[in-house]
């Protein structure tokens, strides 16, 4: 896939569109094709050399898009279907995820920032996110399609 990604810390110049592997989603997770990325204040943040960020990284944690694939632990969610993504990352699987305190997780983060963000096409989200941050309910499109948003952030096993 493509991706834009920084192999170093900076301006604008650092931004490199680039050949990058496919990414391949686990059984919980889903694959989302990316239609939009919105410039957050943290992609700049990161480019100019946010601590902890591991290079080469991609940037972007804003991310609306549709479903590629769904792995077989996540239900749900159908190919085609438009979503919105919450930009949370979190392991899924320690006492504060399990009981819904998924921002106290030891592994927390936000796309784009401590693990690659939607700057490539496809994404993946992980089941966390694809079993509870997609759940949320649906709004209408202008087109009359459905929008996933963000809903409670409990684990969808
Ligand atoms: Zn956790």
């Amino acid at each position: 896939m493509k991706a834009v990604r920084i192999h170093q810390f900076g301006g604008p110049e650092v931004l490199i569109y680039e050949d990058v592997l496919d990414p391949r989603p686990r059984k919980d997770q889903v694959l989302v094709r990316v239609r939009a990325c919105a410039l957050n204040h943290l992609d700049v943040w990161v480019r100019k050399g946010l601590p902890g960020v591991k290079l080469p990284h991609i940037l972007g944690s804003d991310i609306a898009g549709e479903v590629v694939e769904a792995g077989e632990y996540v239900t749900g969610f159908r190919q085609g279907q438009r979503v919105l993504l919450a930009p949370m990352h979190f392991c899924g699987r320690c006492a504060k995820c399990v009981a819904g305190l998924q921002n106290q997780c030891r592994e927390f983060t936000v796309l784009g920032n401590g693990v690659d963000g939607a700057g490539g096409d496809p994404s993946r989200a992980d089941g966390a996110r694809a079993g509870s941050e997609f759940r949320g309910g649906n709004c209408g499109n202008s087109d009359g399609s459905d929008v996933s948003l963000p809903g409670d952030y409990h684990r969808g096993r």
